[in-house]
């Protein structure tokens, strides 16, 4: 069940896997940025781990999320550090309370999620950044959630279409962040972002399954 212990699943297999891909992310953002997209995230995942550890078997996933924010919040500098501060802030707003949460709740998290990025970066679908993985996630997401699936096959549905919106950047011109200073020079290369989002929500998937 989605609860507080896949919360501390889910964010302990997220830093493992950051930490597995750090090189390829700092490869993706080394094209089309300034090379540290990878050390970013490794950085933020690691230093919410012992905090994890002192968050007592009462706490909520709601609660878990907001300790995961303010960590990336304070440790990591450049644009992700915010943009996934404020996606789990209000991600964790969303369900805030829940003990368990079922298919609405998880819909109502992700969607929230990418929420907090809009609001906090502007970027629109189609800019080439995180938002287009999140949104295809959203959307599947919320169509799979229509469909009937629990919680497990929605989360599953949305780390499927963030993986396809990571891919889908490739061939895009970037309209935010460092990569939109290229111009067409990021024709052909993965948004790193997107790419660390398909990562983080197959391991929701993954926890929940
Ligand atoms: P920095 O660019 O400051 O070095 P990172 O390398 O950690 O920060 O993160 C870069 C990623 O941040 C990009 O690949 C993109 O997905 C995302 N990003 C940058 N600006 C925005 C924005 N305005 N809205 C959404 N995502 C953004
Ligand atoms: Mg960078
Ligand atoms: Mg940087």
């Amino acid at each position: 069940s989605v609860d507080v212990a896949w919360a501390q699943a889910w964010i302990r297999s997220s830093a493992q896997v950051l930490s597995e891909h750090r090189a390829e992310l700092n490869t993706l953002d080394r094209e089309i940025g300034d090379g540290d997209h990878g050390e970013n995230m490794d950085r933020g995942f690691q230093a919410v781990l012992p905090k994890l550890d002192a968050v007592p078997d009462a706490a909520t996933p709601g609660e878990l999320l907001k300790t995961l924010a303010a960590t990336l919040i304070s440790t990591v500098g450049g644009a992700a550090g915010p943009l996934y501060g404020t996606a789990y802030l209000k991600a964790a707003a969303a369900v805030s309370g829940a003990a368990e949460l079922d298919g609405p709740a998880v819909v109502a998290l992700l969607s929230a999620g990418r929420d907090g990025i809009v609001l906090r970066g502007k970027a629109e679908s189609g800019d080439k950044t995180m938002v287009d993985a999140w949104t295809p996630a959203v959307d599947a997401a919320i169509e799979a959630e229509a469909a009937g699936a629990g919680p497990g096959l929605i989360l599953a549905a949305a780390a499927d279409a963030a993986e396809a919106g990571a891919v889908a950047t490739e061939p895009w011109v970037a309209r935010k962040g460092r990569a939109s200073y290229l111009g067409e020079r990021a024709i052909g290369h993965r948004d790193p972002g997107a790419q660390s989002t398909a990562l983080i929500l197959r391991c929701a998937a993954d926890a929940a399954a």
